[in-house]
């Protein structure tokens, strides 16, 4: 008997930017696996088994949510965002690679999500009119000189960029080197966001100058953006701003 298994990005955290497909996977589910925060913003049914784990346990987890949907259980794995950036899909599959060939038989299905970087640039205006990049500023998975090796080619070749994973607690002082690292390729002006908890309740958006852009302005929640020399600010009449980047980039010099 073989089950089925989801990968679910349950969105940035409002719950009317979550999919209808990845609200019926979570109907579907006789089970639901994931770090603590993301399996408490699904509404509990009964009959369906809550697993939770620590977050640096991701291919534990991963070997988990396998083992159960090949007992013939409909599991869903969940993520905030999407499931494919940053976060639990590629743990799924580096699993199935390395484990039981049984795996490979199973049904798996990964259902979409809004990821964070969507919601947040929705919120600005368009700042991702644009070529675009995400990073991962966290240096568990790699080293810090590959971190800031490929930001500072992503800021060189024009790139807008979204830190994701910007700050931990366990990663207090790489985000303030980064702006630093910036600073010496980017102009002064170039606008950087701290965009927190979007779509949530204590959401906050702050745009500043890269010149003045500090870690002090972000936490765990926060996604960072930075812009490139063609982003422009709007000024509103209210006194908010919006950030676009024009579709089309000036000839290089
Ligand atoms: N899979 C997720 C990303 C997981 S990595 C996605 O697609 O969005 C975790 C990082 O995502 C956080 O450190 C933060 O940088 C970002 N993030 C997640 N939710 C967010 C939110 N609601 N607002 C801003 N940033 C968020």
């Amino acid at each position: 008997m073989t089950g089925k298994l989801f990968v679910v990005g349950l969105g940035p955290g409002a719950e009317e930017l979550q999919t209808v497909q990845a609200a019926r996977a979570l109907e579907e589910a006789d089970d639901l696996v994931g770090y603590a925060p993301y399996v408490a913003r699904v509404s509990e049914r009964p009959h369906q088994t809550r697993h939770i784990s620590d977050n640096r346990e991701e291919l534990a987890r991963a070997r988990h949510a396998l083992q159960l949907a090949a007992h013939g259980r409909t599991v869903a794995v969940v993520s905030s965002g999407d499931a494919g950036v940053f976060a639990m899909a590629s743990a799924v599959f580096e699993a199935i690679e390395s484990g039981d060939a049984g795996w490979r038989a199973l049904d798996v299905e990964v259902v979409p999500g809004i990821s964070a970087l969507f919601a947040a640039a929705a919120r600005l205006g368009a700042p991702l009119g644009n070529d675009f990049c995400a990073l991962s500023l966290s240096d568990n998975l790699k080293p810090w000189e590959r971190v800031l090796d490929r930001l500072l080619t992503a800021a060189r070749a024009g790139f807008v960029i979204a830190l994701y994973n910007a700050i931990s607690r366990a990663r207090p002082w790489q985000l303030n080197a980064a702006f630093a690292a910036l600073r010496e390729v980017l102009p002064a002006e170039t606008p950087v966001v701290f965009a927190r908890a979007v779509s949530r309740a204590d959401e906050q958006i702050v745009i500043v100058d890269l010149a003045r852009a500090g870690s002090q302005a972000a936490d765990m929640r926060t996604l960072v953006l930075i812009g490139t020399i063609s982003t422009r600010r709007i000024e509103r009449s209210d006194g908010g701003t919006w950030l676009y980047t024009p579709r089309s980039v000036e000839k290089s010099p």
